[in-house]
């Protein structure tokens, strides 16, 4: 039977919302409401991650049971679930928002697994929550779906992530003006069921800082190192400076592993920012497909382009900044979040350097090869190359002879890359070259690139042709690219189609190349 042991620390450790239930408000004093999910008419399970059922110690046999439905769509409360909304606020696109809250997602509970950790299980599109505002607190089957595949998706390429469950469809249509042109049509409506040891975002810090309530935000500081970060010691500022530099650092690793994969996440606000460093709330996210900094997903930030892709480790940096800002009051002097902000970049820029080496298969990364990755990085830029495509095949170089016919499939555009096959070859000659003055074997490289360089990534266009089978009522296309994403960095025979470039119809696709934040 479908059971967990609960210890739901955050409610019973941290002061709460009197008042219960989704009526909308402004809560002082308090860092989260109870309220239940609202029912949903016919809850059906279209997918499930086996691996973190399989975490959760959950058999797959009560996966299949009805129960499983009810209790992952909202409709039934498991023995020790005590479902709560968070209360945090964020800078939204550099300005303060004031409260934001969780306004589709109630938390159900803290499960202890058989291993002892500690997992919160959060339902995203439950219903009306105290942060709902003027919105309907549910979520669509296409966002949820790309929540779900994502998350999962991520953790199997090794960047750290909050994890999916579960993907329920509702059986109730949502209202959504997609293209937000004022055409507002039902769409299909589903709930993921999230994971990740907290969910406490840098907006939790900073809303009880805003509104100049030190008392309540040391109490949440406190517990957050308590709960979260047990390895820390020592006491008072100097294990608050410890934390501090701990997030940052976190922060810096996560955002490497963006950059490594590809991944833009689209929606980099301080609400949006894990205080464990993991990559949460999967909105208007992205891959790059096209190796190009200035891309971003987002319809809504188009204009400004604040969160592209080669802009999302200093937008991480002003984060943080917004973070130490916060937690400024806990301080005498602002020097230990200073050397917290100096760790993020010290730290990001080791990981960087260490992406170089092991993206470009070598043994260690030296000043020249920075410059040698930036070289290249610009050609494919102009030239229009496929990131994923090019550094996988990158492996299959002879250091020896180097062609590049083994990335013939990473172009985009014949012209460009006719304009740019000279500059291309005089790369490949400095590659190869650096490569001969390398003390990694070629076997050694080539292994190093597989594990550094994934074949498979959750392609904007693969997402949406498992969101358009699923709408027609065929769920199985979720559980191949699943399957696919379990394990990215192997060459999976049979499955050439999930590796391929962008096919063209997908370019300027609605869902495949540009999402709005309706969702
Ligand atoms: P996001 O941009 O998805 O991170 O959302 C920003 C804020 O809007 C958060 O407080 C969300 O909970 C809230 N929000 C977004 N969509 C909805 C919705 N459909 N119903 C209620 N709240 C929402
Ligand atoms: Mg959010």
């Amino acid at each position: 039977m479908l059971s967990f042991q609960f210890d739901n620390a955050l409610i019973r450790d941290l002061p709460g919302d009197p008042q219960q239930g989704p009526q909308v408000r402004q809560v002082e004093g308090a860092l989260y409401s109870r309220v239940d999910p609202t029912p949903v008419p016919a809850p059906h399970l279209l997918a499930h991650s086996a691996d973190m059922a399989a975490v959760l110690d959950i058999d797959e046999a009560d996966v299949a049971m009805p129960d499983f439905a009810q209790v992952f769509g909202g409709n039934a409360l498991l023995d020790g679930m005590q479902p709560f909304a968070g209360n945090y606020g964020g800078h939204q696109f550099g300005n303060w928002a004031g409260q934001l809250g969780d306004g589709r997602a109630i938390s159900l509970g803290e499960a202890i697994n058989a291993a002892g950790q500690r997992w919160e299980l959060q339902l995203k599109g439950a219903g009306k929550t105290p942060y709902s505002r003027g919105a309907d607190g549910r979520a669509v089957l296409r966002s949820s779906l790309r929540e779900f595949l994502c998350s999962e998706a991520m953790h199997h390429l090794g960047v750290p992530t909050t994890r999916a469950l579960s993907l329920v469809d509702t059986g109730a249509a949502v209202m959504r003006d997609m293209f937000y042109d004022g055409h507002a049509a039902p769409e299909p409506g589903a709930i993921v069921c999230r994971v990740a040891p907290s969910f406490l975002r840098f907006g939790h810090f900073e809303l009880p800082a805003s509104r100049g309530d030190t008392g309540l935000l040391r109490q949440l500081v406190d517990f957050t190192i308590r709960r979260d970060f047990p390895q820390l010691e020592g006491a008072g500022e100097p294990l608050y400076a410890a934390w501090f530099s701990q997030v940052c650092e976190r922060t810096a690793v996560m955002i490497a592993h963006w950059m490594r994969v590809g991944f833009v996440h689209g929606v980099m606000n301080t609400d949006n920012m894990s205080i464990l460093g993991l990559t949460i709330d999967y909105g208007p996210y992205g891959w790059v497909d096209n190796y190009d900094p200035d891309w971003t997903p987002n319809t809504t930030d188009a204009q400004r382009r604040r969160y592209r892709f080669g802009q999302q480790p200093d937008v991480a940096w002003w984060n943080l900044s917004r973070l130490a800002g916060a937690l400024a009051p806990l301080f005498s002097s602002v020097e230990p979040l200073q050397a917290g902000l100096d760790h993020y970049t010290a730290v990001y820029a080791a990981a960087d350097r260490a992406t170089i080496a092991a993206k470009l298969g070598l043994a260690a990364c030296r000043d020249e090869d920075v410059a040698l990755m930036q070289s290249l990085q610009s050609l494919m830029q102009q030239a229009e190359i496929d990131m994923t495509l090019w550094f996988r095949a990158l492996a299959h170089v002879d250091a020896a002879a180097p062609l590049l016919e083994p990335m013939r499939e990473a172009f985009y555009d014949a012209a460009k890359q006719a304009a740019a096959e000279p500059a291309l070859r005089d790369w490949l000659a400095r590659y190869a070259a650096r490569l001969r003055d390398d003390p990694l074997s070629a076997t050694q490289r080539r292994e190093q690139m597989r594990l550094a360089n994934p074949r498979y990534v959750l392609r904007n266009y693969l997402a949406q042709q498992a969101i358009d089978r699923a709408t027609r009522g065929d769920a199985a296309g979720i559980h191949e690219l699943l399957e696919v994403m379990r394990h990215p960095y192997d060459d999976q025979p049979g499955r050439e189609a999930y590796a391929q470039r962008r096919p063209d119809w997908a370019r300027h696709k609605a869902g495949c190349s540009m999402l709005s934040c309706s969702s």
